[in-house]
């Protein structure tokens, strides 16, 4: 059986989770802080904050805004439930926004959601493939859409217009216009849960990037203190001798994260950029090769001047199909002992969303990509006999359900396999 995402696990992982274990601290604390210092290095800002999750991180960052009932925030309709739940966490709602080809929000249709109520948007790098921040951050700079802005905090007043969030849960290693991801958005949640390129079980990271006037080391300080009960010092510092008095400054949240966890995250990002991230390209790669020879295949988006995917997915679609036909396939592949996933349902057809009021029908583009779409297992310890047991499992599952299909195209044209995912 191959399976659809297990996490990277090694002697070192291990060593550097029971030298934490042994250490005597077992909460926030060093190696928390060694993790957010490289994590902001890797990411080429200054200030990152670690937290128990990314719906947390997210959560925290729309509180810092001011975001509140009666405000509306842009999210995607194409993601994980937890970009949107996020935004009701807070009390405000959650505007859906249907996608592009490349499976991100599309630029063109945020404008059109606009309101006076917009306070944030989130744009998700979906698989790891970066949205188009130029163009996100030209169009909320554009007059018209700045006039419609109405700030109602200090935070907000500041900053001026619409902040832009990156759910970056996919993204951690992607670049966009040569720029890591983590530094093009006002501020970026990364995820390091289970399933995440980098892992630490449960956990997020806030990367902060917020222009002048804001200074990131103050924000970082503040949300410090708002992940950690609102409390002046942390449980560390208050081991240190003398150091028992200490304040509640703010009703905050209980959001940080423990160095137990920080340590297998802090292990897996010693050997990301030169190991796990080239063996996911490999794996991505690998997969292009192949399905790129199939008519009937859409390979995902892995080409653009200075971007670069962090090859968290590999959402393959197959053209021409009914969502009941890709769920047969999808059954006929785990015959053949692979497991494969779905990403994401979109989510009005989620109970909650849909029961409060979000129709599927008015995202066109999220239902077409979701309807044919299959993702493939993709990580480090695949080995390419795997990837091809993959590819031929998934290759004799089309087959078996279109015969005329599965023919390879011999005849066709160079040009056309380095177009982006769902050029036809
Ligand atoms: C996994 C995921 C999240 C949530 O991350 P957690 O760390 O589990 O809170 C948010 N957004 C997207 C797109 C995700 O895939």
């Amino acid at each position: 059986m191959i399976r659809f995402s297990p996490p990277y696990m090694d002697a070192d992982i291990i060593g550097e989770v029971t030298s934490i274990l042994e250490s005597g601290w077992l909460t926030t604390g060093p190696a928390t802080q060694q993790l957010e210092k490289e994590t902001a290095s890797y990411c080429n800002i200054d200030h990152v904050l670690a937290v128990n999750s990314a719906t947390s991180g997210m959560m925290l960052m729309l509180h810092w805004y001011g975001i509140t009932k009666g405000d509306e925030v842009i999210v995607p309709v194409y993601t994980y439930c937890a970009t949107a739940l996020a935004v009701m966490h807070v009390g405000a709602k959650p505007v859906m926004v249907d996608v592009g080809r490349d499976f991100n929000i599309d630029c063109q249709k945020i404008k059109a959601a606009i309101t006076k109520r917009t306070k944030a948007i989130i744009a998700v790098d979906f698989a790891g493939w970066p949205c188009d921040y130029d163009a996100i951050y030209n169009m909320v700079n554009e007059e018209e859409v700045q006039k419609k802005f109405q700030p109602a905090t200090e935070t907000q007043r500041q900053l001026g217009r619409i902040m832009i969030m990156d759910d970056a849960a996919h993204a951690l290693g992607a670049t966009y216009k040569k720029k890591p991801i983590g530094s093009c958005a006002d501020v970026t949640v990364f995820s390091l849960h289970a399933v995440k390129n980098i892992t630490s079980a449960e956990g997020g990271l806030i990367a902060l990037n917020m222009p002048a006037p804001f200074n990131n080391g103050e924000v970082y300080k503040t949300l410090r203190v708002w992940s950690l009960n609102g409390q002046t010092k942390d449980a560390f510092t208050k081991t240190k001798a003398g150091g028992w008095q200490y304040d509640v400054i703010y009703p905050g949240f209980k959001m940080n994260m423990p160095d137990v966890l920080a340590a297998v995250a802090l292990a897996q990002l010693k050997k990301y950029e030169n190991q796990l991230l080239v063996d996911r390209k490999r794996v991505f790669d690998y997969y292009t090769n192949v399905f790129s020879q199939y008519d009937w295949a859409i390979c995902p988006p892995y080409q653009q001047p200075g971007c670069t995917s962090s090859y968290h997915l590999y959402p393959l679609r197959i053209k021409d199909i009914t969502e009941e036909e890709r769920n047969k396939i999808i059954e006929n592949i785990a015959a053949r002992s692979v497991a494969v996933n779905v990403h994401f349902m979109p989510l009005p057809m989620l109970t909650v969303f849909r029961q409060a009021g979000y129709n599927i029908n008015d995202f066109p583009s999220a239902y077409n990509l979701y309807s044919n779409e299959i993702s493939l297992p993709i990580y480090p310890q695949l080995t390419n006999d795997e990837c091809k047991t993959v590819t031929e499992a998934v290759i004799g599952s089309v087959k078996q359900l279109h015969p005329l299909k599965a023919l390879r195209n011999s005849m066709r044209i160079p040009e056309q396999q380095t177009l982006l995912s769902g050029d036809i």
